[in-house]
């Protein structure tokens, strides 16, 4: 079976890893859309497409799995949203979602969707993590090894913090 899961990953941090660990105990093969791939360089969206695809696949290339992961652009139809999205990924057959607009969206389309309830979601948020690197506190333990040498590599809590300065210039 092969099973299909979408966030932003903004960034992708243990949440995140402790759902698809759980995801693999059901399907043989994941699926990864990451979503708004279009999005970059921002406050809410620092991280690039391909940024994110190295935190997931160094991540999670410890469980020797097969995984797919697929950067999925937005588009302006949520009607035709899923379609779109299986145009870019493997076929899949279940989809593993918490989000109630996702679900409605799948459903629609005759798709089987799981719940996926975020582990220990007060801990481990992007939002929160994103909001400690601003203000220089701790987010180290809030993700993987790999995501941490990811965000080393290209910078990123600099451009998260430059970014965010441009954000409030524009006020
Ligand atoms: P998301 O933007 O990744 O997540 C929304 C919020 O839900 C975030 O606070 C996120 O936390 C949280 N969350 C993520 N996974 C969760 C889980 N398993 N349990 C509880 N909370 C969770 O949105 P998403 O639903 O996961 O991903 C949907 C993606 O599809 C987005 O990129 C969206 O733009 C795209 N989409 C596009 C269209 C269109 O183009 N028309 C239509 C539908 C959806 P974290 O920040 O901690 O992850």
């Amino acid at each position: 079976m092969r099973a299909f899961y979408i966030g932003r990953f903004q960034p992708y941090h243990l949440g995140h890893q402790q759902v698809l660990e759980q995801i693999y105990q059901e399907a043989d093969e994941i699926v990864i859309g990451i979503g708004s791939a279009q999005l970059s360089h921002t406050a809410s969206d620092p991280f690039t497409s391909g940024e994110r695809v190295m935190m997931i696949t160094q991540s999670l290339k410890r469980l020797g799995k097969v995984l797919y992961v697929i950067p999925i652009e937005d588009i302006r139809r949520n009607a035709v949203w899923v379609p779109h999205v299986c145009s870019m990924s493997p076929y899949f057959d279940v989809v593993y979602t918490n989000n109630p607009y996702v679900i409605r969206l799948f459903e629609e389309s005759g798709f089987k969707v799981k719940k996926s309830p975020l582990y220990q979601r007060e801990k481990f948020s992007g939002t929160e993590i994103r909001r400690r690197m601003l203000s220089n506190e701790p987010w180290e333990h809030l993700v993987p090894i790999a995501v941490v040498n990811v965000i080393k590599e290209i910078d990123g809590v600099q451009r998260l913090k430059d970014v965010f300065k441009n954000d409030e210039f524009f006020d």
